[in-house]
């Protein structure tokens, strides 16, 4: 006998707990599904030495309630991930969210039938009208698939799959591989603890300081003085950050004045440098501008001047592979006991019974971290079958990629909503704002077809079309396809080539919302039957 609620959520990080209470409050009976044994969605599962935030906390953090965000105090600028864990605990119990949360429940196939959804998990089957796909942009971690594994003695560990009773590095020798936003985090914390740390970097990464700091008092009493104001800011804003907008190219400035203002920026703005001005990533000689300064700035840190080749970024813009915001990443190659290896010159050929073998040498290690980051985007959505209208399969719809209206929904897939994924700006911006952004709107779509006595939801095939040429219409007017990086599918061989966020900014997306539904929910049709 299948569980019947009006709504199915997958997934219980920020997004699923956000649908849960906003849906649960709008009437709504709610069943959130996650696979972990915890909740908490990124934050549960990314547990690894050095783990924090990006955006300011301030910022990270949701914006639904004025309540909760004055009395929740953040100790840290960018907190760490058990503070952001903490965070989540107390808004699950603020909001008695934990009852209506299925943990070790994961959706192996979910398929439309009689008007609803028929989903099926490793733990018993669920009926519901409604299913918000809350499972997340990086929660299906990818290993880097050497051969050998199984015969290493060691320990092999997944920066997205840490074990929650942490790992005592001390006195080990440590391989990471890996080198984008988690590999920069975790770099520099196990140098600290292991006797030694080889680091095995495939491309160089463009990475900004994240300049962190405990948040006193005063800074935080001036931010909850305004934080209603700050909150509007960050929803019209580019990327839902809170940081002046500067309207001005790079092109149109001395480079006397551009030098001033980089260095004003550096120290301060963390992932907002990208914003430095507004045409960094629309404008190759724009973009050299800024590639160039960080480049300079990588190069004062590094004592070795035998690394600046396999350390400085090179063939490809700044910021069109999700640059990291790191804390002494660059420094820890000055320590005796870390060494670099460029997997571009000497390939990982597989594992030994003691370490890794490269093309030169076997490294004997106690222990091998894969920050070699996920099936980004799509991978979660991909990995249960999912069954649409006429048992076309979300694999079959996708296999020349992922295909949205306003990456809200699906043609052929009535009734099933995506938080945050492909088609929105998603990890182009401040992901929680655009989750938040997202479960509203979602709400309001179903408050909306309730109110006209609708019982399925669906978008037509044109304004997915549509929509589908817009983003990448605009993606190819930006430099971001001229790097390899899983904004354009090439975290995983084999992947559809497309840009699969949406580069037009928090703001403009934000308006284009507000027009489809003073056009009547324009490209949903509402009704009481698929058929
Ligand atoms: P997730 O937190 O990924 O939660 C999805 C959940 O769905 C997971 O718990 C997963 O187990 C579950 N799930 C997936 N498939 C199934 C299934 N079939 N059945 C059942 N359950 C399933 N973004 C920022 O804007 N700023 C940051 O500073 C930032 N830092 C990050 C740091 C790390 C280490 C990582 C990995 C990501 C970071 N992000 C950041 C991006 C992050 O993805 C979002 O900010 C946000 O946490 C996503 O929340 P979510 O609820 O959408 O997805
Ligand atoms: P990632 O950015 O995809 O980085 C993966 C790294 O592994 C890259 O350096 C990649 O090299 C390397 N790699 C992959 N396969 C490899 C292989 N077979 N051999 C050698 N190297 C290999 O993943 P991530 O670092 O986990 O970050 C993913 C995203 O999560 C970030 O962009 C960000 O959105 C979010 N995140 C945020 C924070 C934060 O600061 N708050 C922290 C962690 C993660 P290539 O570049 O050559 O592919």
């Amino acid at each position: 006998m299948a569980t019947e609620v009006d709504v199915v959520v997958v997934g219980a990080g920020f997004a699923g707990l956000r649908a849960l209470h906003t849906l649960r409050g709008r009437g709504y009976r709610v069943a959130v599904l996650e696979a972990g044994d915890g909740i908490g969605g990124v934050w549960h599962w990314n547990r690894y030495p050095g783990a924090r935030c990006d955006v300011r906390s301030h910022d990270y953090s949701y914006g639904f309630d004025p309540d909760l965000e004055q009395e929740w105090r953040w100790t840290e600028r960018y907190a760490t991930q058990p503070e952001i864990l903490r965070y989540i605990d107390h808004v699950v119990e603020r909001f008695d969210l934990a009852r209506d949360v299925h943990l070790r429940t994961r959706v192996t196939r979910m398929v439309f039938a009689d008007d609803g959804w028929d989903v099926e998990t490793s733990a018993g089957t669920w009926r519901a009208r409604f299913v918000v796909m809350a499972t997340g942009q990086l929660s299906i971690p990818k290993d880097p698939e050497l051969p050998g594994q199984d015969r290493y003695r060691g320990t092999v560990l997944h920066t997205a799959r840490w074990p929650r009773e942490g790992v005592d590095l001390t006195g080990q020798r440590v391989g990471v591989i890996g080198t984008g936003s988690s590999g920069t985090q975790l770099v520099p914390v196990v140098a600290e603890q292991a006797a030694h740390l080889t680091v095995f970097q495939r491309t160089p990464n463009f990475s900004i300081p994240a300049t962190n700091a405990p948040v006193d008092d005063e800074e935080d009493a001036a931010v909850k003085a305004v934080y209603r104001e700050r909150r509007e800011a960050a929803r019209n804003s580019p990327t839902g950050l809170s940081f002046p907008v500067v309207r001005q190219s790079a092109l149109e400035v001395t480079p006397e004045e551009r030098r001033r203002h980089y260095d004003e920026q550096w120290p301060t703005t963390g992932f907002g440098f990208l914003l430095s001005y507004r045409d960094l990533m629309l404008d190759e000689r724009a973009n050299d501008t800024v590639a160039d300064y960080v480049r300079e700035r990588i190069a004062a840190k590094v004592t070795k001047p035998e690394l600046l080749p396999h350390l400085l970024p090179q063939g490809y813009p700044f910021g069109a592979k999700r640059p990291p915001v790191d804390s002494g990443y660059f420094e820890t190659f000055n320590r005796d006991d870390v060494e670099l290896v460029d997997v571009r010159d000497t390939p990982v050929t597989g594992f030994t019974e003691r370490g890794l073998q490269t093309a030169e040498r076997e490294i004997e290690l106690d222990v091998v971290v894969f920050a070699t980051g996920f099936d980004a985007m799509t991978g979660a959505l991909l990995k249960p079958e999912i069954v649409g209208r006429d048992g076309q399969t979300l694999r079959e719809a996708w296999a020349a990629g992922p295909r949205t209206y306003l990456g809200l929904q699906v043609a052929g897939f009535p009734n099933m909503f995506l938080v945050a994924g492909p088609g929105s700006p998603s990890l182009l911006s401040n992901v929680l704002l655009s989750i938040e952004q997202h479960v509203d709107w979602i709400a309001d779509l179903l408050d909306a077809a309730a109110a006209r006595g609708a019982g399925v939801v669906q978008v037509t095939p044109e304004a997915e079309s549509g929509w589908v040429a817009h983003v990448n219409e605009r993606a190819e007017a930006t430099l971001y396809p001229r790097a390899r990086s899983y904004y354009m599918g090439d975290d995983v061989p084999g992947k559809p080539r497309v840009f699969t966020p949406y580069v037009g900014g928090v703001r403009g997306y934000k308006r284009i919302l507000e027009r489809v539904v003073a056009d009547d929910y324009d490209g949903f049709t509402m009704t009481a039957s698929a058929r």
